[in-house]
């Protein structure tokens, strides 16, 4: 038996999830957005999937390799365990048309606006497209949810205050869920 259809929130990484400062990849540079962890945390008790979907182009630049991406991604979970929430699956796309990094220098379906790394999460994971969303910072991710057929939600880059347009969310996805009208 396949496993139930989860809610799911696609989030992009640099200015929702981490402070963009340019290309980040160190650890000892991760600062998390000011709710980012109480958000994820929110998502995680709610029962949804929680799976980010990233451009990292530094490596088609040959800025940094994809091991040093997963370094940074292994000290985002350490911060977030801190408050007890925990990102699900990472997608990465390294690919820049304007690559020197020649076997990422390519247009690539997965890179935003392309859908790919989306479809890809809805390949491999059981995500319910009906209650699924995008939180974004850029108009390429609200593009690539569209692309993939589902809606997104562009963060102010101002504030990344993740954690007040996911409650919002999941009050409006409580409240569309379908009456019991079996008593
Ligand atoms: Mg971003």
């Amino acid at each position: 038996m396949t496993e139930a259809a989860r809610p799911t929130v696609f989030l992009d990484r640099d200015g929702v999830i981490n402070v963009d400062t340019g290309y980040p990849h160190r650890p000892e540079e991760l600062a998390l957005t000011p709710t980012a962890a109480p958000a994820i945390a929110r998502l995680n008790r709610a029962g949804c999937l929680v799976i980010v979907v990233t451009n990292q182009s530094g490596v088609a630049r040959g800025m940094f390799d994809l091991a040093a991406v997963d370094r940074f991604h292994a000290a985002i979970q350490e911060r977030l365990a801190e408050h007890a929430a925990r990102i699900d699956a990472f997608y990465v796309a390294p690919y820049h048309p304007a690559g020197t990094v020649a076997r990422f220098a390519i247009e690539h379906p997965d890179r935003k606006p392309g859908p790919g790394m989306i479809l890809s999460a809805m390949a491999d994971w059981p995500v319910d497209p009906n209650r699924a969303i995008l939180f974004g910072d850029k108009g390429s991710d609200l593009e690539a949810a569209v692309r993939a057929g589902i809606p997104a939600w562009l963060l102010s880059s101002d504030t990344c205050d993740l954690d007040a347009a996911v409650s919002v969310w999941l009050e409006r996805l409580a409240g569309a869920a379908v009456p019991d009208n079996t008593r």
